[in-house]
């Protein structure tokens, strides 16, 4: 059988794009030397797959920001806000990605989501009455050549135009329906060219498929790819899905003129069964993604034979191939680069390029391969902790409710914190500045002592609140300075975690994240982060707010076990996590907002399955963490993203006295929705974006508030950013917070 990788991680194996974007960004490189990374690393990954073996390799699987904001760029879908900044086309590029503040102008950047059930976001493209269709790039033929040139024959990647159409927002009064027919024909013309510079295949990657289509998504798709596969100008085309089974539209697909389709056999439960029932056209290739993209576990190759076994039952054997479930840029690079992880903990790991290898041990599997790898699905004594799984086991109804109600306890805590109206916070972390991370990597190196690292990061602290009660705010946080990032750093004080060194996966633009590996049953060493909330509380006699991370989000940016469910990982984490805020209260702190940022990301793509496959256990285990604190103890919660409309009474059901969460980037809506479900938990809809270093003035955030205010009950709202400051700069932050305090104050006097 044949193997292909359905993407490789970007990012560069040393995450080379990221230094080399960010130097780019402040002015310290030229243009000239970004594009020369860039090629490096392109270079390097083709090098990279050929060499494993694998046999469908994909170029135009780069990108500098995102692929789907790459697509709207190739086909002039560029709102005309960015195209009046006459900057270069790179530029233009960064501007939408990233927002633009400079001498030609101040526009922000385009809204980011959350791809599909990833921690990956893509731009979301807006789609303007005036924009014109049209074919203006050639990046992926130029990336086509470019791996040629290295004796690669590679398939393009594309994000298809189903999937493109359904993910660009149309500001004007067009809808997809209305350019579909243009959008189709421009991968027409895209695929002239290609063919014309020699290609032979492209993939069109179409995870929309998986989620819920209507009938009108049904004709969306079939119209769309009517012209497609009349167009395609002699290319082979690899319909390619992944994140799930597409169910709703599996006869369609199959019926396609294509030569290959890919399904997710890893995260598609149904998609076997689609197969045996449906059955799979004779003269059509299956790609069969079989070797996860998203988790880093060792393929189980007995139990991928077994169900490569099945698919043969239906697809002749010299029809299958073998892949990779998604793009492999969810996971990380290599394990080559993991110097201090045992090898015994190693030899269960598969990084990108081990997954490679996995893929061409599968595609001809000897029976010595087959038995080495079974050694390793024997049990992991190590992994089990008796004592967490009884506590677990003993978790009672009452534990995952708390008394008393939401109203009485408001009621106590306006009282006993006597905060102003709207009053001011932030979501917690500040600059993460460079002497900030030196800390932290000279003592993971030993350079300097236990000492001088808490003597540094209290100093920070200090400083921290000091700046906080200049300006102004009303509750104060630590500021964060302990953290390299909000999962790993619990994972770390957690037992049962293990930790790798450059594990980085993208996340969104240049950020990447080191998800730790949840190894055995997880519990609580010790106390994590009492010590720093209580510095900073001994600071300041303005109230602190603790900061913790909560279950499901830190088993969300894990990678998690395959071995037990999420459910029972979630639950252990949930147990270590409720005896720090005990903790904390214990220690005079009485605010203590639980993050749970990644919350919506593991909403099953399937609105049927929100609530039994997810939302049944995620929300009561949010609530087993603070059911056990006190009345006059405000617990905040914060989510990434405003984009939880659909699931607002699991959200209050959440049970936090305060919610934070992004709403800057995208409209209002979520308000109205609130309104309507009656949402009881205080709101804190972030009034400015900080994944982009433009100042918001006073008179915008003014705006902002009041179009909140005409939205929101007076003494249910907070005034906040709408995520953690440590990627923003110090100089912008302070800015940018001294004009939200001013903005609040100012519409107090309107009150
Ligand atoms: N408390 C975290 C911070 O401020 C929250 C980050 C997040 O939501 N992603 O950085
Ligand atoms: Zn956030």
């Amino acid at each position: 059988m044949k193997s292909s990788s359905v993407g490789f991680p970007r990012i560069g194996r040393n995450r080379e794009l990221k230094f080399a974007s960010e130097k780019f960004f402040k002015g310290e490189i030229p243009e000239r030397e970004l594009l020369d990374t860039a090629r490096e690393i392109r270079k390097c990954n083709i090098v990279t797959q050929k060499n494993a073996g694998v046999d469908l390799i994909s170029s135009n699987d780069f990108s500098f920001y995102d692929g789907v904001l790459d697509t709207a760029f190739l086909f002039n879908i560029v709102p005309q806000r960015y195209q009046d900044l006459d900057l270069s086309l790179l530029e233009t590029y960064f501007a939408a990605a990233r927002g633009y503040q400079g001498e030609k102008g101040n526009v922000k950047a385009l809204p980011m989501k959350k791809w599909f059930n990833t921690n990956y976001h893509y731009i979301v493209p807006e789609f303007e009455d005036s924009t014109t269709i049209e074919l203006v790039g050639n990046k992926p033929i130029e990336e086509y050549l470019e791996a040629r040139a290295l004796g690669v024959e590679t398939k393009v990647q594309l994000v298809g135009p189903f999937t493109f159409l359904k993910l660009t927002k149309f500001v004007g009064t067009k809808r997809a329906e209305d350019v579909a027919e243009d959008l189709a024909k421009a991968y027409g013309k895209l695929f002239v060219e290609l063919s014309g510079a020699g290609a032979t295949k492209v993939q069109l990657d179409e995870p929309y498929l998986v989620r819920d289509l209507d009938a009108a998504d049904i004709e969306l798709f079939k119209k769309i790819y009517d012209i497609v596969t009349t167009n395609k100008s002699g290319l082979k085309i690899i319909l390619q899905t992944y994140f799930g089974d597409i169910r709703d539209i599996y006869e369609e697909v199959v019926a396609l003129d294509v030569e290959s389709i890919g399904l997710d056999f890893i995260e598609g439960r149904k998609t076997l069964s689609l197969l045996k029932e449906k059955g799979f056209p004779k003269d059509k290739i299956l790609v069969a993604g079989v070797v996860n993209g998203k988790n880093i576990w060792k393929n189980n190759y007995s139990k991928t034979s077994e169900i490569v076994k099945e698919i043969a039952s239906v697809v002749s054997e010299d029809r299958i191939v073998i892949g990779t479930s998604c793009s492999l840029l969810h996971v990380p690079y290599t394990l080559e680069s993991e110097t201090k992880l045992p090898e015994e903990y190693k030899k269960h790991f598969a990084f990108a390029e081990e997954k490679l290898l996995e893929l061409c041990d599968l595609s001809n599997l000897t029976d010595d391969v087959l038995a080495k790898n079974q050694v390793l699905f024997e049990r992991r004594p190590d992994s089990v902790d008796e004592k967490v799984q009884a506590r677990v086991a003993a978790i009672k109804e009452e534990d995952y409710t708390r008394l008393p109600s939401f109203e009485e306890r408001e009621a106590i805590q306006k009282e006993k914190l006597g905060l102003p109206l709207f009053p001011t916070t932030t979501i917690g972390s500040f600059p993460q500045t460079a002497d900030v991370r030196k800390n932290r990597s000279d003592f993971r190196k030993g350079q300097i002592s236990k000492d001088e690292y808490v003597e540094f990061n209290k100093k920070k602290i200090a400083e921290c609140i000091r700046l906080q009660e200049e300006l102004g705010l009303d509750v104060l946080v630590h500021g964060e300075f302990e953290r390299n990032d909000m999962v790993e750093y619990f994972g770390e004080h957690l037992s049962g975690y293990v930790f790798t060194e450059k594990a980085w996966v993208l996340s969104y633009g240049t950020r990447c994240v080191k998800p730790p590996i949840v190894w055995g049953d997880v519990s609580r060493r010790e106390p994590i982060t009492v010590e720093w909330s209580k510095y900073a509380k001994s600071c300041t006699d303005k109230p602190v707010k603790g900061m913790l991370t909560g279950p499901v989000t830190i088993l969300n940016w894990s990678f998690p076990r395959e071995d037990i469910s999420i459910e029972e990982s979630i639950k252990q984490i949930a147990l270590a996590i409720r005896d720090e805020v005990l903790d904390l209260e214990a220690n005079g702190i009485n605010i203590i907002q639980i993050d749970e940022a990644a919350l919506r990301e593991k909403l099953p793509l399937r609105k049927s399955d929100w609530y039994s496959e997810y939302l049944d256990f995620a929300i009561p285990s949010f609530r087993l963490v603070h059911s056990g604190v006190k009345a006059e103890t405000q617990i905040h919660t914060h989510m990434c993203y405003s984009e939880f409309t659909d699931i607002i009474p699991a959200i209050d059901n959440m049970d936090a006295d305060v919610i934070t969460f992004e709403a800057s980037r995208s409209d209002l809506q979520i308000l109205d929705a609130l309104k309507e479900n009656h949402f009881k938990t205080e709101v804190g809809p972030g009034v400015y974006d900080i994944h982009s270093p433009r100042v918001p003035s006073v008179d915008e955030l003014v705006g902002q508030l009041s179009k909140i205010r005409e939205k929101t009950e007076d003494k249910k709202l907070w005034v906040n950013p709408d995520c953690g400051l440590k990627t923003r700069g110090e100089e912008e932050t302070v800015k940018s917070l001294r004009n939200l305090v001013e903005a609040a104050k100012s519409i107090r006097e309107q009150v």
